[in-house]
């Protein structure tokens, strides 16, 4: 291997070649189909369809298997999916489930072993190491994005500031006073703090230690990384993960910032399209779908994400040959379809984001108006933007035609002074659908 970097958080698995990944996924895959077979979801699946765990000779037998969907897990709530006995489980996350039976994801503690181990190589990748302050502004609880980063922060050997989430003046005085230098952050929040660091009079330059922004759980564009970088004068790196995966360390940027690395020793990639479910080939859009390889609570084969992205063609200058996933497009649940086009708020972000008169926040809504559906993009000022009510109107203009040019309609925009938009606690709520159902 090409190693443009000498150190690794686990030298073995981070520098092993392609026939070395392939040869460790059929080996763990395997060793994964047969020990699904404790799960009665699975071996009824595997019956059902014919097959036995000794069909699986190559990794392309994978296909042989069916898909496993969000809905399986809902079906068989709360434990029907595991392939461990619950006493030998030790923890479990769950999901919020506003829309039907939540779903529960089991682990052992080789499990959390691992996944802390997992989280660690992530951030490691990125240069974090013992004398590092990191502080996560997640919230704790059954969100994956607080304990995961705990004890992969812990296993790194970083002094660790487990804030959780909110009182934005807590944590800018945890930053000062406890000289933080690594963050994790929501986006959307990494902006409202910066915010709220301006209204302070705090310069995160000056005044803190801060130099990495772990920043990942919802969409944002490379545009929205680049202006958080600017602002805060840190490095930002873009962190996937799930619940269903375990939660934060499924893929990770590497100082590439190109693509997100996922570890394949603890996952095989698939991409397929979402409507015919065939694989499509390296660098087209298609749907997550991700196996796991060393799971013992709750092995998942197949699972349909539902988040849109691609494999980047092409070695990684870094050296590490595990594929890289290309910044999330959203959940194919995400799209807005409005006029007959299909719409992505990333897409929407990415033309708000270039304009330096405007702020990180905004929301799309989508109504009905005279029996036309419209949408509305309303889009914060940045504060120190003070201009004449005819160039604002100009400006708003101007973004409705870049914006016409990107997703081929035409919204309504309305600039906002700074602060005005919601701001949730968790993950944004971009788009706000109140169109009448006819
Ligand atoms: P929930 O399903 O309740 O949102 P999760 O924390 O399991 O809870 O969310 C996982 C989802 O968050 C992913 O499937 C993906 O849609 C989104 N997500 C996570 N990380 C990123 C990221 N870096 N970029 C874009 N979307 C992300
Ligand atoms: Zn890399």
């Amino acid at each position: 291997m090409n190693k443009k970097y000498s150190d690794f958080f686990n030298p073995e698995m981070e520098t092993m070649t392609r026939p070395q990944i392939e040869k460790l996924q059929l080996e763990r895959l395997q060793a994964t189909v047969a020990h699904c077979m404790n799960s009665p979801f699975y071996k009824k699946r595997f019956e059902d369809n014919g097959i036995s765990p000794s069909d699986i000779k190559t990794l392309d037998d994978l296909r042989k298997i069916p898909f496993t969907t969000k809905q399986d897990l809902r079906d068989t709530y709360p434990f029907g999916i595991a392939s461990a006995p619950l006493d030998r489980c030790v923890r479990l996350h769950s999901s919020s489930g506003t829309t039907g039976n939540p779903t529960v994801i089991l682990h052992t503690q080789k499990d959390l072993d691992e996944w802390a181990n997992a989280v660690a190589r992530c951030l490691w990748m990125v240069g974090c190491r013992p004398g590092d302050v990191f502080q996560n502004t997640s919230g704790y609880g059954m969100f994956t994005g607080g304990l995961g980063f705990q004890y992969g922060a812990e296993r790194v050997g970083m002094l660790t500031v487990p804030a959780a989430a909110g009182n934005t003046k807590r944590q800018l005085k945890f930053f000062t006073d406890f000289g933080t230098t690594v963050v994790h952050a929501i986006p959307s929040y990494a902006t409202r703090m910066f915010e709220v660091m301006e209204e302070e009079g705090i310069d995160p330059r000056r005044d803190t230690r801060l130099k990495t922004l772990v920043i990942g759980a919802e969409p944002h564009s490379d545009e929205q990384r680049r202006r958080i970088e600017q602002m805060l004068g840190v490095k930002a790196y873009n962190s996937f993960g799930m619940s269903e995966m375990c939660g934060p360390g499924v893929a990770f940027e590497c100082r590439e910032q190109n693509g997100m690395h996922i570890w394949e020793d603890y996952y095989i990639v698939e991409i397929v399209d979402p409507e015919t479910l065939e694989p499509v080939p390296d660098g087209e859009l298609g749907e997550l779908v991700l196996t796991t390889l060393d799971r013992e609570a709750m092995p998942l084969l197949r699972y349909r994400t539902r988040d849109l992205t691609r494999v980047l063609p092409g070695k990684c200058p870094c050296g590490r040959e595990h594929k890289r996933l290309d910044r999330m497009q959203g959940r194919s649940d995400d799209m807005i379809i409005l006029k007959g086009v299909n719409i992505f708020p990333i897409q929407i972000e990415q033309v708000l984001m270039k304009f330096k008169e405007l702020g990180g926040n905004y929301l799309i809504t989508l109504e009905t108006l005279e029996s036309n559906d419209e949408m509305t993009v309303e889009v914060e000022l940045d504060q120190l933007f003070t201009d004449s009510f005819g160039r604002l109107q100009a400006l708003e203009k101007k973004i409705a035609r870049e914006l016409h040019d990107e997703i081929l309609v035409t919204p309504k925009v309305r600039l906002v002074p700074r602060g005005t938009l919601p701001v949730s606690e968790g993950k944004a709520v971009r788009v706000k659908d109140l169109r009448k159902k006819f």
